[in-house]
């Protein structure tokens, strides 16, 4: 059967590195399979889902160029929920509970004083009917639990290996709420199965999530998926990203000058036993994806990585890649100027030493003033700055830094900056001999 996998962010928040590397790794098994890849958003939440953070998944995701086979939202679903959730009750799976929050609170106090694991006690299982009807006549609406079989679900994980949870262990889930509300845990269990998902691919806050959610695959019939849950992202020193949690959102990275192609080769590596190095394509990445090269200790996010590879992407990149956003800027002065980056938006003030006009500074006038008479006439290139220094320094007897800073601060206005070698025969002759004469050109 063909790979399908989803990416199933909920729309309470901006998407965060955490969230977008499971987008992404997703999206690159799917590439590297020739599976699909479904986006769904996961709004049964609707009192902290809004349509704002939805457009914001819609912007992120297109941002790094992770397409969707498919797109489809929870509340557009409701009915496939609700025929799921009826079957659950005619199977017997699906139990109807009473206790307000406040009680079950207590409860879980109760039993965290007797050091007992909180784990509900399924009062509700043995209700008769009149209990129910008395209940339900001192106003009290029903929520449902999904009946855990008390026993242990294993799987093979493809990222943590052979699992097993027993589900006697935790609290029969909750599956609908009293004002009839689905929680999270069945519409994802039905989706898969109406979406047919091979393969749910996820953080491993998940991994109890799974053992209830199999069993319930298991009792609507539907195939179960295989798993892999991959170790969550931590900021530096070892805390949590939270979906709130600004800083890290693609929208800040995005504002912050870094590249797709950066945050996409950073994700899909870190945690990894690849190197992390600058890939231009998704494509390349997908080649690369594997689940047995995901670790199982908590990957870092280091936002000093994250900006060097930034560069390092921006140094690799071929001007066809950012030609659209420089306009104005040739191939050569792309060439010229971008090893000196670390975000594109350093490229105008770069370009400008060129296309511009620049005010030098004469440190050195006898110097500049030598060192105009030399230059040559054009055609110029890359042979150019060498031989012209040489006959620099020959006539001035300058050297080192006492020879190419004058020069470099005189072409420039700036004590450092791309390589005059590549840039010279850009800047040209005549800008060239007028700013050596300290004129603004
Ligand atoms: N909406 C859930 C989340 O964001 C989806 C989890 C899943 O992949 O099943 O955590």
């Amino acid at each position: 059967m063909s790979v399908t996998v989803r990416f199933a962010p909920s729309p309470t928040g901006l998407l965060h590195a955490g969230n977008a590397r499971t987008a992404l790794l997703n999206w690159l098994f799917a590439r590297k399979t020739g599976g699909r890849f479904l986006l769904r958003i996961d709004d049964t939440d609707q009192a902290r889902s809004t349509k704002a953070f939805e457009e914001a998944i819609y912007r992120d995701l297109a941002w790094l160029g992770l397409s969707h086979d498919l797109t489809d939202r929870q509340c557009n679903r409701l009915k496939i929920y609700s025929t799921a959730f009826y079957r659950l009750q005619q199977s017997g799976h699906v139990y109807p509970c009473y206790e307000s929050e406040v009680e079950l609170d207590r409860q879980r106090a109760l039993l965290k004083a007797r050091r007992k694991p909180p784990i509900y006690d399924r009062s509700g299982l043995s209700l008769t009917p009149a209990q129910r009807a008395a209940l339900e006549g001192e106003g009290r609406r029903p929520h449902w639990r999904f009946k855990l079989s008390r026993r242990k679900v294993a799987w093979t994980d493809l990222v943590r290996g052979p699992v097993e949870i027993d589900t006697s262990t935790m609290s029969d889930p909750v599956l609908v709420r009293e004002d009839g509300a689905f929680l999270y845990t069945l519409p994802s269990v039905a989706d898969d199965i109406d979406f047919a998902i091979t393969h749910v691919v996820r953080g491993e806050d998940h991994v109890t999530n799974t053992a209830a959610q199999i069993e319930i695959f298991e009792a609507l019939g539907g195939a179960v998926p295989q798993f892999a849950h991959f170790s969550l992202l931590v900021g530096k020193s070892g805390e949590a990203l939270s979906k709130r949690l600004g800083s890290l959102s693609l929208e800040s990275l995005r504002d912050d000058g870094i590249e797709p192609a950066a945050v996409a080769s950073y994700l899909a590596k870190i945690g990894t036993s690849d190197p992390v190095e600058p890939h231009l394509s998704l494509d390349a990445l997908a080649a690369e994806f594997d689940f047995a090269k995901i670790g199982r200790a908590p990957a870092h996010f280091d936002p000093e990585e994250l900006a060097a590879l930034n560069a390092k992407t921006l140094h690799a990149m071929p001007y066809a890649a950012v030609a659209s956003r420089l306009e104005g800027v040739s191939e050569a002065l792309w060439d010229a100027i971008k090893p000196n980056l670390t975000r594109l938006a350093d490229a105008r003030p770069l370009a400008g030493l060129v296309t511009g006009a620049v005010t030098p500074v004469i440190e050195d006038a006898a110097l500049a003033a030598k060192a105009a008479a030399l230059l040559p006439p054009e055609p110029w290139d890359e042979t150019t700055w060498p031989a012209w220094t040489k006959a620099v320094a020959a006539e001035t007897g300058a050297k080192g830094r006492g020879l190419f800073h004058p020069l470099r601060l005189a072409l420039t206005g700036l004590d450092h900056g791309p390589e005059l070698k590549k840039l010279l025969p850009l800047i040209g002759r005549a800008k060239a001999l007028a700013r050596l004469e300290g004129k603004t050109a």
